[in-house]
């Protein structure tokens, strides 16, 4: 593979002639093989210039139909050659991802029309990854054992019979069981509270070997906000334990959807406690030969930990809207914590002295350690409830508690935004109101480049926006007979937006009831592997997808995708833990956290119906609010493309 796609005259700088030959490739090249030349793209070409060449962070608002994505990624090549370091480009999630790599992908498309050779690599979050471990209980277990022992027997070779001479490599993501349901999957794949690093299969595990695959990269490495963004805060302490970083060292980072990174940072710096794995963890101990004061502190640990998680069981709230539950910090539970905190600092004592009379295997015991130092740097976060944010979540074995601090910006700032490097946000919505405030307070930088251009789509004529007016208030049948309606007129090809899974899963219920929709093909989200179900959405033109989290990204041109349903507003729930700190940390809390992310959302939203010239269709946003407050009816106005009104009727 040649090293730069240019004759690179060294005697001037490197940057400037990727600028002069991307712009090459954009005016001549590109449209030889049928792309349009767009003043947008060229204009953010020379944006994106400045931000390389002097490794700084820019802020790259470009609508849709700019050809966003082919720009940065030339850049990213280029520069990855320069530095013979990789670029990571972090996409919003784990189906964007694939979607950079499909065969009608961007990065085929340059390969195919420059005749450049990519060396792009998925770098899949470890949950996108079959864990052996939960596929043994899940196979041995009541639920549906047959469906995991056809996938345990499907397994490569290596993993069943040990062989000197077995050449390894990477298996069981996600994408291979297309089949199988979130819920399906869930009890087969990695999980946060699987101990790897303890694992003794971890040399077998698909997982352990997909780092070993993207590592090499030569030019990109791919990978999710949340990714990266654990990598991140995971970098020093790995370090320290003399493992890998999770990602390679890398030249330059592009956010893709990078309005979206705020919340995976936050869920990156997340710390997540379980009875279970606690006890779990603990008992190893008891299988070495200890002391037993040791042993009776063990014991006391257990019960003080189950008392605290029934004590949590008995005091958090479900909230409406979310997955998370409300954890209220009244004093019996500080109580709890610090006596659960007092009881693990006296085990990490006699730890220290059970090492010097080396009793205790060592490896099980630095595991053990690890486990209690990370458990108490999540519990001291309690010492300053009004520094954290923590809630309760459901799983089939047990609530688990999860905190995280409630800012993220410092660590933002010292451990990404400070350091000499490209970092391009990419996105249709960075700015509200024309300001890159609200994302750029919300991550910690304070010294950016930005630049705003418009889509070249003319929305005026491909697309109309209808607010329908209620008789009922938008009750939910009220919303479910409109929709009904809506896809009737456009025999399906549609796709519907839910701001929560409750209200997917109602309006998955209720459809059914509806005779004008007899007939019609739903998918909903959750049911089947997502980059199967959008292929499956776009291949058969019909039918309907009813998505929570395709709200970004998702890129289906043509009459497939012709009509957008917005369920309703996409305001972030009101009891959610983060977003009520966000609130309180506000001096306005509606207009300054809840109105611009509920705005960014909608914008990406509306944004999923025109992906193409010849695209055409209606977008309804099914909304009693706007019809009542004027000022939330001309800020969603304003959001929309140039020239399309907000209709009540179709
Ligand atoms: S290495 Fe991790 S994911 Fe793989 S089998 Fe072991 S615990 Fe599961």
């Amino acid at each position: 593979m040649e090293r730069y796609p240019f004759a690179y005259d060294h005697a001037s700088p490197y940057v400037r002639q990727a600028g002069e030959w991307i712009a090459d490739q954009l005016y001549d090249v590109l449209p030889e093989h049928g792309f349009e030349v767009r003043d947008e793209q060229i204009y953010m070409a020379f944006q994106l210039e400045r931000a390389f060449a002097d490794k700084r962070t820019i802020f790259a608002e470009a609508g849709v139909g700019t050809g966003k994505t082919l720009v940065y990624l030339l850049y990213a090549v280029c520069y990855a050659r320069y530095h013979r370091k990789p670029v990571i480009v972090a996409c919003a999630d784990e189906s964007l991802i694939e979607q950079l790599v499909k065969p009608e992908g961007d990065i085929a498309k340059l390969q195919r029309h420059l005749g450049l050779l990519i060396d792009a690599r998925l770098a899949k979050s470890p949950d996108q990854y079959v864990c052996l471990n939960k596929l043994d209980e899940a196979r041995l277990g009541h639920e549906e054992a047959g469906l995991y022992q056809e996938v345990h027997m499907d397994l490569p070779e290596f993993v069943h019979v040990r062989d000197g001479m077995q050449s390894f490599h990477a298996y069981g993501d996600r994408k291979q069981y297309p089949h199988l349901n979130d819920t399906q999957w869930n009890r087969m794949s990695w999980d946060v509270f699987q101990d790897c690093f303890a694992c003794e299969k971890r040399h077998r595990c698909g997982q352990t070997l997909s780092r070993d695959e993207y590592r090499k990269a030569a030019d990109l490495i791919i990978c999710s906000h949340d990714f990266y963004m654990e990598h991140v805060w995971t970098y020093e302490s790995r370090k320290r334990k003399g493992q890998l970083p999770m990602l390679p060292d890398h030249c330059a980072v592009v956010f893709d959807e990078g309005h979206l990174l705020e919340a995976a940072a936050q869920k990156a710096l997340t710390y997540k406690l379980k009875h279970v794995v606690f006890e779990e963890m603990i008992t190893r101990l008891l299988k070495g030969e200890i002391r037993e004061s040791l042993a009776y502190l063990i014991e006391d640990a257990i019960t003080q930990s189950e008392s605290l998680f029934e004590l949590l069981e008995r005091r958090s709230e479900a909230i409406p809207g979310s997955d998370r539950k409300r954890i209220v910090l009244e004093d019996e539970l500080l109580e709890e914590v610090r006596k659960f905190r007092d009881v693990l600092t006296v085990i990490e004592d006699e730890l220290v002295y059970e090492s010097e009379l080396f009793m205790i295997n060592e490896y099980q015991l630095r595991i053990v350690e690890e486990h209690l130092e990370m458990m108490q740097k999540a519990l001291n976060l309690f010492d300053r409830p009004e520094k954290l944010i923590c809630w309760a979540t459901d799983s089939v074995n047990g609530l688990s508690l999860v905190m995280m601090p409630r800012t993220v910006q410092e660590v933002m700032r010292e451990r990404v935004f400070s350091t000499a490097m490209p970092v391009i946000f990419s996105s249709a919505t960075l700015s509200v109101n024309g300001s890159f405030d609200y994302v750029a307070e919300g991550l910690g930088i304070d010294d950016y480049l930005s630049f705003s251009v418009d889509s070249p789509y003319e929305y005026e004529r491909q697309m109309k926006v209808i607010a329908p007016a209620w008789t009922y208030r938008a009750t939910f049948s009220e919303k479910m007979k409109t929709s009904a309606e809506l896809l009737q007129r456009s025999e399906g090809r549609a796709l519907i937006l839910f701001p929560s899974k409750e209200e997917l899963l109602g309006f998955k219920r209720e459809i059914v009831h509806y005779s004008e929709c007899a007939g019609m093909r739903f998918l909903f989200e959750g049911d089947q592997e997502i980059s199967h179900l959008i292929a499956t959405f776009q291949s058969d033109e019909p039918s309907i997808l009813c998505a929570v989290t395709l709200w970004e990204g998702l890129d289906v041109p043509g009459p497939s995708l012709s009509n957008v349903i917005i369920w309703s507003l996409p305001f972030p729930p009101r009891q959610d833990p983060v977003f009520m700190v966000k609130r309180q940390a506000a001096a306005s809390p509606y207009e300054d956290v809840d109105l611009p992310y509920m705005l960014l959302r909608l914008r990406q939203g509306l944004g999923r119906l025109i992906r193409s010239r010849s695209d055409w269709g209606t977008a309804a946003i099914l909304s009693e609010e706007l019809h009542k407050q004027s000022q939330l009816r001309e800020q969603i106005e304003s959001l929309l493309p140039s020239g399309v009104a907000l209709l009540e009727q179709w």
